[in-house]
C-alpha cells in the first residue's frame, strides 16, 4: 500500500520547497531529516542570552529574482537588511569587499573620486585575459599588494588551497567597488525575516499532507518506505551512491567548526560580522548575532568561525578533481527514473538561498508543469 506520494531526504530549502508545492497539490509527502530539526542550514533558534542565532553560520537573503522574493514572503514578513562586512587587515578596520575606504585606510590614501580609484587599481594590477586559476582572478582584479593582505591567506584558511590550487571562478566573481558603496550585496531585495529562518519552514510545511520525520537517516530506512511515485534526494551525492556500492571515490567538501563564546557585556565588536584575512588568527570572522535586527540584550553571543577538513559537508571544493568525480556521480544519477537530485550537496554546487529556492521551484514547474500559484523567474 503507498502510504505517501512523494518521499524527500532533507527538510533544508530544497526539500521544503518540494514539500510545499507538492502538498499544494495534494500530494501527501514524508520528509525524512536526519537532524533533529528542519530549515537545514538556515536553522536558526533563540540562545541563552535571548538572541536569534543560526546554529550553521550567519544567512543574510538577497536576490534579484522577483519570483523567489514572492515567494518567500508567503511564509514571512521581512525586515530589510543591507549587510555589511568588515575586516582587520594589518591592525585596521576595512570594509569588505574593496572599495574606495578600503584603499583610503591600508595604503594612506585620500581617494574621493572613482577616477582615481580606477587609475589605482589600473597600476597595480596584473592583467590576464582568461585567468587560469584564483590567484590569476584576484591579481587581474585587485593587485599584489591587496592580494597578499586580503585574499591569499583567507582563502587558504577558507579552502585549506591558496588561491593558485582553486578554480579562478572561485575568486573571479568578488566584487570591487570603485566607489564608496560598503554593502556587501547590491541585489535589489536585500532582508532578513522577521521572526527567524526557522519559523519561516515551520509555515512552509504545515499543510497537513506533509509529515516530518527527524532524526532520522533515509540509508537506514529506506527498505522500510513502501511504494511511492517520486524521491527527492538532497543530501550528498556521493554518500547515495557509496550506500550502494556503486562508486567509491569521495568527494571533498569544506566544513566549519562553530565555537560560541558568551560574554557578559553589552556588545562584542561594532558590526555583525567581522573578518579576519591575515594569517594572525585561524577564524576567518567572527559573527555577533545580535546586530542582526538591533536585537537588544544586556549579554552578547560571538561565533568564531574556524573552516575545517572534517564534520558536516557545507562547501563543495571547486577544482577539476573534484568535478571529474562529479560528473561520475551524476552520471549515475541520470540513470535513475523518478529520483532527483536536488540542491547544493546533490549537484555538488555552491547555492546561494535564493538560487536553492529557485532551482527547487523550477524542478516542481518543470516535473509537474502546472503550479497553484505560478512563481516566474523576473
Ligand atoms: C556557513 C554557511 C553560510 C551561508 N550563508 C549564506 C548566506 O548568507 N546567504 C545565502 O543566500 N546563502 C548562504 N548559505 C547557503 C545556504 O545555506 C544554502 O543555499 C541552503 O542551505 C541550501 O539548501 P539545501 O536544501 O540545498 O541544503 P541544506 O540546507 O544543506 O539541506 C539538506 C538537508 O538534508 C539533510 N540530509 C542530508 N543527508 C541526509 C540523509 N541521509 N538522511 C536524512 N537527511 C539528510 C541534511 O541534514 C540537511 O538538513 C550559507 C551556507 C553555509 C554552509
Amino acid at each position: 500500500m503507498k502510504n505517501f506520494d512523494i518521499v524527500i531526504v532533507g527538510a533544508g530549502i530544497s526539500g521544503a520547497v518540494l514539500a510545499e508545492r507538492y502538498a499544494a497539490i495534494g500530494k501527501k509527502v514524508l520528509i525524512i531529516e536526519k537532524r533533529d530539526h528542519i530549515a537545514g542550514n538556515c536553522y536558526d533558534f533563540v540562545d541563552e542570552n535571548g538572541i536569534l542565532t543560526s546554529q550553521y553560520g550567519a544567512h543574510l537573503f538577497h536576490t534579484n529574482d522577483g519570483g523567489v522574493w514572492e515567494y518567500v514572503n508567503r511564509f514571512s514578513e521581512w525586515y530589510p537588511w543591507q549587510h555589511r562586512v568588515i575586516a582587520r587587515v594589518d591592525g585596521k578596520t576595512v570594509p569588505i569587499p574593496v572599495n574606495i575606504t578600503t584603499v583610503n585606510i591600508l595604503f594612506n590614501k585620500n581617494f574621493t573620486k572613482e577616477a582615481e580609484m580606477q587609475q589605482w587599481l589600473a597600476e597595480n594590477r596584473i592583467p590576464f585575459d582568461e585567468p587560469r586559476n584564483g590567484e590569476e582572478a584576484v591579481l587581474n582584479k585587485v593587485g599584489e599588494v591587496l592580494y597578499e593582505k586580503m585574499f591569499r591567506h583567507y582563502t587558504k584558511k577558507q579552502w585549506d588551497k591558496y588561491p593558485a590550487e582553486l578554480h579562478a571562478s572561485v575568486l573571479d566573481r568578488i566584487p570591487v567597488r570603485e566607489n564608496f558603496d560598503d554593502r556587501y550585496f547590491s541585489d535589489r531585495y536585500q532582508a532578513l525575516p522577521k521572526a527567524g529562518y526557522t519559523k519561516l519552514f515551520e509555515k512552509m510545511l504545515s499543510n497537513p499532507n506533509i509529515m516530518v520525520l527527524l532524526n532520522t537517516d533515509y540509508f537506514e530506512v529506506e527498505d522500510q518506505l513502501g511504494d511511492y511515485d517520486k524521491l527527492f534526494y538532497t543530501g550528498p551525492i556521493d554518500r547515495f551512491f557509496n550506500f550502494r556500492k556503486k562508486l567509491k571515490e569521495k568527494l571533498e567538501y569544506r566544513s566549519i567548526n562553530f565555537v560560541t563564546e558568551h560574554l557578559d557585556q553589552e556588545y562584542f565588536q561594532e558590526n555583525s560580522v567581522v573578518n579576519y584575512p591575515g594569517e594572525e588568527v585561524e577564524y576567518t570572522r567572527i559573527v555577533e548575532y545580535k546586530h542582526f535586527g538591533n536585537q537588544q540584550s544586556a549579554k552578547t553571543s560571538i561565533v568564531k568561525e574556524y573552516t575545517v577538513d572534517h564534520g558536516e559537508p557545507y562547501y563543495p571544493v571547486p577544482n577539476d578533481k573534484n568535478q571529474e568525480i562529479y560528473a561520475k556521480y551524476k552520471a549515475e544519477a541520470d540513470k535513475l527514473t523518478d529520483v532527483y537530485f536536488v540542491g547544493r550537496l546533490a549537484n555538488y554546487k555552491y547555492f546561494n538561498m535564493d538560487q536553492a529556492f529557485r532551482n527547487a521551484l523550477d524542478l516542481f514547474l518543470q516535473l509537474e508543469r502546472r503550479d497553484t500559484v505560478r512563481v516566474a523567474n523576473s
